[in-house]
């Protein structure tokens, strides 16, 4: 079976092979050497200065940079449900909200958030997706970050990447934190989260917030290559090998190919007559909105050997979402629309003719090779 979902995504064979050794002590060198490697390599991926990782799965990073980042009230950005989640942390902390919301096929504008911020003077953080996994949507945060800080540099923007780092390259001049998860674009198990953070976010962070996600006490012991809990060495381990693999095909190529086949997965798609849900699509994924999306999903699941994802909430039975991201053998991601052509001809759509095999092998090759 092809697992084709946009997150978890599947694990690469050297990773899991990396990750089979015995249980190895955290408070170890050996360990450490590991954990300097992988800090250091997680480090040239954000682009940024100072990094965290934690044992969590994503949302436990995005806890940490509300709690530790904010101190008064938020700016959030509700386009999905990782957006709302945003929400609901702040919420649960007792800090005072503002919402944006959107639909979820519609990007945030840079409009609303300077609007907020002119009413909210008051704002000491800003939350949104880089990639909106919800209905696969990107958000402008590049420009929304720079606007930000043009308006007041103490601002923390903060950007769940969770489905985006790894996906592209993030422009972080302006972002001061950003989140990845271990089980979308870098392909390991679900588990761990990490944090890219500005020199700012170091200094607000201060003494940090919290106990178990105080990112103050985390920072200080993963600045001498440890953990101030037990890590998750197993995961530690498997994302040292990742990065190494990707470090291998060099973050040019890595970027290039994901968008190539990202790009011919949506071209194919249309061309067989596939609504694109999003209006501003993500590279992370394909969502497209089809009201006989439950019955597609079946039919790639028990005929071709694909499992591809659905939609969340009201867009239940009428989403179907196909990951792009990781090291995809580009022959699987062609064998998938391929699978969704056949799909639409047993539903009586469309007369299969290979159409969307061709058009994604077109398109792939003429951008792979720029
Ligand atoms: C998956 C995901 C998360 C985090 O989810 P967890 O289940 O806590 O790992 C957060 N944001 C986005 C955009 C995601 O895709």
């Amino acid at each position: 079976m092809l697992l084709f979902t946009p997150g978890p995504t599947p694990v690469p064979e050297a990773v899991r092979m990396a990750m089979a050794g015995p249980t190895v002590h955290h408070r170890t060198p050996e360990f450490e050497a590991i954990f300097k490697e992988a800090r250091e390599r997680l480090m040239r991926l954000f682009g940024m200065d100072e990094c965290v990782m934690l044992a969590s799965s994503g949302t436990g990073a995005m806890e940490a940079c509300v709690t530790n980042l904010s101190a008064k009230k938020v700016l959030t950005v509700n386009a999905g449900k990782f957006g709302e989640r945003f929400g609901k942390i702040v919420q649960a902390f007792g800090l005072e909200h503002v919402e944006l919301k959107y639909s979820w096929d519609t990007p945030a504008s840079v409009e609303d958030v300077k609007n907020a911020l002119a009413e909210n003077p008051d704002i000491d953080a800003f939350c949104i997706q880089v990639s909106e996994s919800a209905g696969g949507l990107r958000h402008p945060v590049e420009e929304i970050a720079a606007c930000i800080k043009e308006i007041n540099p103490e601002i923390m923007v903060i950007a769940d990447g969770i489905t985006a780092v790894g996906v592209e390259p993030i422009d972080t001049t302006n972002i001061d934190a950003l989140i990845a998860g271990s089980q979308k674009a870098l392909m390991l198990p679900p588990g761990m989260a990490m944090i890219g953070l500005s020199d700012t976010a170091v200094e607000k962070i201060g003494d940090g917030d919290g106990y178990y996600f105080n990112l103050a006490s985390e920072i200080k012991k993963q600045r001498q290559n440890t953990t101030a809990y037990t890590a998750p060495t197993t995961l530690i381990i498997g994302l040292n090998k990742m990065l190494e693999l990707i470090e291998t095909v060099g973050y040019d190529k890595f970027y290039r190919d994901t968008k190539a086949r990202a790009l011919a997965t949506r071209a194919a798609l249309e061309a067989i007559g596939c609504k694109l849900y999003p209006k501003i699509p993500a590279l992370s994924m394909s969502a497209v909105y089809d009201e006989d999306a439950n019955a597609i999903r079946s039919i790639l699941k028990t005929e071709f050997g694909v499992n591809i994802a659905g939609g969340q909430d009201h867009l239940k039975g009428k989403l179907f979402r196909i990951n792009q991201m990781g090291l995809i053998p580009v022959y699987e991601s062609a064998w998938v629309v391929n699978a969704i052509e056949w799909a639409y001809e047993r539903l009586d759509r469309r007369p299969y003719d290979g159409l969307a095999s061709k058009v994604f092998n077109e398109v792939y090759f003429k951008n792979e090779k720029q």
